[in-house]
């Protein structure tokens, strides 16, 4: 049986099991199929303290992982399937196997959200992307007009990115300003590639029938005028959703799946805590998740160490 089992392997989840390593609890962390979360898809972290220059986040996430391993976690590169928290101690599926655990921190993060027009999902994987910095290089988008949807700091990341790709990035945004950050939105206004759509819904990915990317549809949401606007790539950035299927009915979450905190990082279920983005629909920092994975292992350390006395 294990004290603690870590699910999820992004900062909140490798921060997590460094407090729980150091505090002796011999934490494992279930990596998930996207070990390091998706900060491993981003390119230049400039916001985690501690890096002047800015730090690659998928090295960022490798010495997090490093540092956890060195105070004695266990990684496994394992998928969890199912958890019963109806009783302690808790019972968790991991690839078919079953792992016992006193406590639990949930740390699962989030994943991008699907669009849901025509033409999205064919084409995803032929021209159709969800992270600039996996695909941007590819020859297929390479001096090619291409297509970012969002107005976030996601999209204006990818837009940016991919300037030294495409021969212009179109920003389609569904309003006429961005949500992101002032630094984002002013450097993606001060690039001559990027140009951007206000006002703009994609309502179709061109052209299945060729079995590739080779337009969208575009309406103008002011004056509902459409058309159709040629590139090769459509990178979509228009947010994330919490990755808590598998705690459908097992704990108490919000109507769009983001876990409910009680007390701290507590969850519905007492010896289950919760860190980082599948709990966080405000903040979703990388060092915001960072500081709720700290307080997890801390309060899974304190539950455990009262139930002991
Ligand atoms: P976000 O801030 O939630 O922005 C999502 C964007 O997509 C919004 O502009 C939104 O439009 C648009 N959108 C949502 N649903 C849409 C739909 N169905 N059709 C068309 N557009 C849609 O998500 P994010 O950009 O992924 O950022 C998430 C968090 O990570 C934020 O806190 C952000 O600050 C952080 N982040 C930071 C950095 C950085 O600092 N470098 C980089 C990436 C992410 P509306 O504006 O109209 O709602």
């Amino acid at each position: 049986m294990h004290k603690v089992v870590i699910i999820g392997s992004g900062c909140a989840g490798w921060t997590a099991a460094l407090y729980t390593a150091r505090a002796q609890l011999a934490p494992i962390v279930f990596t998930g199929i996207q070990p390091g979360g998706l900060l491993t898809t981003t390119s230049i972290v400039e916001n985690f303290p501690g890096f002047p220059e800015g730090v690659d986040g998928y090295e960022l996430m490798t010495r997090m992982q490093k540092q956890a391993e060195r105070f004695g976690t266990k990684a496994s590169f394992g998928t969890v399937e199912s958890v019963d928290f109806s009783k302690r101690p808790f019972s968790i599926i991991v690839d078919g196997e079953k792992v016992i655990a006193e406590t639990v921190i949930i740390a699962t993060g989030a994943s991008h959200k699907h669009l849901g027009v025509p033409g999205e999902d064919l084409l995803e994987t032929k021209g159709v992307t969800y992270c600039a910095t996996c695909d941007g290089a590819l020859p297929v988008f390479r001096n090619q007009p291409l297509v970012v949807i969002g107005g976030g700091d996601s999209a204006c990341e990818e837009a940016l990115y991919l300037t030294r790709f495409g021969s212009t990035v179109y920003l389609v945004h569904r309003r006429d300003s961005l949500r992101a950050s002032k630094i984002m939105a002013e450097r993606v206004h001060a690039h001559k590639t990027i140009k951007p759509i206000w006002d703009s819904a994609v309502t179709e990915i061109l052209d299945v029938k060729q079995d590739k990317v080779t337009g969208v549809k575009l309406k103008n949401l002011k004056t509902g005028v459409e058309s159709i606007l040629d590139c090769a790539g459509v990178f979509i950035a228009i947010g994330h959703g919490p990755n808590t299927e598998i705690f459908k009915g097992q704990i108490e979450t919000d109507a769009n799946g983001f876990v409910i905190r009680k007390e701290g990082s507590m969850t519905s279920v007492p010896g289950v805590f919760v860190a980082g983005d599948c709990a966080d629909n405000v903040y979703r920092q990388a060092i915001t998740a960072a500081g709720a994975g700290c307080a997890a292992a801390i309060d899974a350390e304190r539950f455990l160490a009262a139930e002991n006395e």
